[in-house]
């Protein structure tokens, strides 16, 4: 299959060949022609199969046609995330800069001022967070009447974060002509119920899941005391051909002091986590791409969906409770045709949530042995285990220095995962989460238990109009880009 055969203009081919696409990938063959073709679609795909594609590229030429009204935009684009927004605009400026369109971010902790701006003047493409978007319109700045596009995009995500009941209210306000796509990772009940009855005889894609399939992807896990995680991470990093790597950790507490350790032993190591406010995140993980730093200890919040290339190993700190952020994880390396390690740390404590994580990945991920890892029940369950080269098979324990104590703040700690809790309990409005596109002045609020308010009284509290709590650089899409 060729990207000149889905139905695409040729402007569009040109801005795909400029990208360097040699073929679209299987949801971008299996999506673009229906989209094109206006129908509803829902598409089971995560992050790393093109997904964004899918949809970005046949709304460019649904919209090349067509004229912009003040206040009421064309197509609105609904993301979980101000990250996850800020790329799918990137892909936007990318794909249609042979195209006369605009297009609007509507995401907190940036100025309302020039995004109500950008909305008076017209836009083809809104990209949204539902709680932005819902601020807008209750202040009367915004109309949906004219939407004849929607996409909802990482609906699990969305319901992960209590939006559901935003969306739908959004959903109500569009006409219900409208042409609606949803694309989710995974397809839990609450969200085949908003499929029900939002969509109109959708056309179903499902992809399989990126890292899973991902032979690009070596996969090791290792058996490790708590106590020796750290030892045996650093041993990891400094044997193994780390060129750049992403750890994750389960807790936003065990993110920040890893990180630390990390740096007191001479590593270049930075953090990103739910407790940072936007800019810091962001410049932190720009620092991470352009290589100033090379390790980022990272919780699953913070990074999930982010697309960093070339990142050369994954280090599971802490295996997922969730396996699902296994796959999110580990998906982060082995992109676009490069080899990437993957290594995951288990301790005794962890052997439910591994063995959730092979039944999901659908086999025993091996077991890679460093002999005399602090605790490690080498090869005790009887796989063929990988073992380290000789060279490296010395004990990971620095000689002369103590041995780590586990923090015990790590267990203390308010887990990051409880930010989202499992789905089924999850839609009550007064108990959500405060939520990522907040103001970057209430992120800090992560640490304190949530408020028990509804929610729409937590908006009442929104962004001044005219505040800046956006600290870092703006770039010039999150505000408002013509693509021209
Ligand atoms: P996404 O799943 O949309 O997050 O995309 C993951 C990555 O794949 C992004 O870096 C895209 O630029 C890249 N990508 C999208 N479509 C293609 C394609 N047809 N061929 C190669 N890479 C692609």
């Amino acid at each position: 299959m060729k990207f000149a055969d889905l139905g695409l203009s040729d402007e569009l081919l040109q801005s795909v060949l400029a990208a360097g696409y040699d073929e679209p990938t299987p949801i971008q063959a299996q999506a673009i022609p229906s989209v094109l073709m206006m129908r509803d679609l829902i598409g089971i795909a995560q992050t790393g199969t093109g997904k964004t594609a899918s949809f970005v590229l046949p709304m460019i030429d649904i919209l090349a046609h067509g004229r912009r009204r003040a206040l009421m935009p064309r197509s609105l684009i609904l993301e979980p995330t101000r990250e996850l927004a800020a790329q799918v605009a990137e892909n936007f400026e990318k794909y249609g800069k042979n195209h006369d369109l605009k297009m609007a971010l509507l995401i907190g902790g940036v100025q309302m001022g020039d995004q109500v701006k950008a909305l008076n003047e017209g836009v083809d493409v809104l990209i949204a967070t539902p709680g932005r978007l819902m601020d807008l319109f209750e202040r009367g700045k915004i109309m949906l009447t004219g939407c004849d596009l929607l996409v909802i995009d990482e609906a699990d995500r969305m319901l992960d974060m209590g939006f559901i009941p935003d969306i739908e209210t959004i959903c109500s306000k569009l006409p219900t002509t409208r042409q609606t796509l949803l694309f989710s990772a995974t397809m839990p009940a609450p969200i085949k119920k908003l499929a029900d009855k939002f969509l109109s005889n959708p056309k179903y894609i499902e992809v399989a899941r990126p890292a899973s399939n991902n032979t690009q992807i070596v996969q090791h896990k290792v058996a490790v005391a708590g106590k020796a995680k750290r030892e045996l991470l650093r041993h990891l990093l400094r044997t193994d051909n780390v060129s750049t790597a992403i750890i994750f950790c389960n807790r936003k507490t065990t993110v920040r002091e890893l990180a630390k350790s990390l740096k007191s032993h001479g590593f270049s190591a930075g953090e990103i986590h739910g407790d940072m406010d936007q800019s810091s995140r962001i410049a932190e993980l720009d620092r991470f791409k352009a290589g100033t730093i090379n390790l980022l200890v990272a919780s699953d919040v913070a990074a999930r969906g982010l697309d960093v290339k070339g990142v050369s190993h994954v280090f599971n700190f802490d295996t997922p409770w969730h396996p699902d952020d296994y796959v999110h994880r580990i998906g982060r390396t082995g992109r676009a045709g490069a080899t990437g390690r993957a290594f995951t740390f288990v301790t005794p404590e962890d052997a439910e949530a591994i063995d959730n994580v092979e039944k999901l990945t659908g086999g025993k991920i091996p077991l890679y042995v460093v002999d005399g890892a602090d605790g490690a029940p080498a090869a005790a369950d009887g796989e063929a285990s990988a073992r380290a080269p000789r060279s490296d098979r010395r004990a990971p324990k620095a000689r002369g220095t103590k041995p780590e104590r586990a923090p015990r703040s790590e267990n203390a700690d308010r887990p990051e995962q409880a930010e989202r809790p499992a789905r089924q309990e999850r839609p009550a409005r007064d108990e959500r989460p405060v939520r990522e596109d907040v103001p970057a002045r209430d992120v800090t609020a992560q640490s304190a238990p949530p408020p028990r308010a509804p929610a729409r009284q937590q908006r009442a509290d929104p962004v001044d109009a005219n505040s800046g709590d956006w600290n870092g650089p703006v770039p010039d899409f999150l505000n408002f880009s013509a693509i021209s």
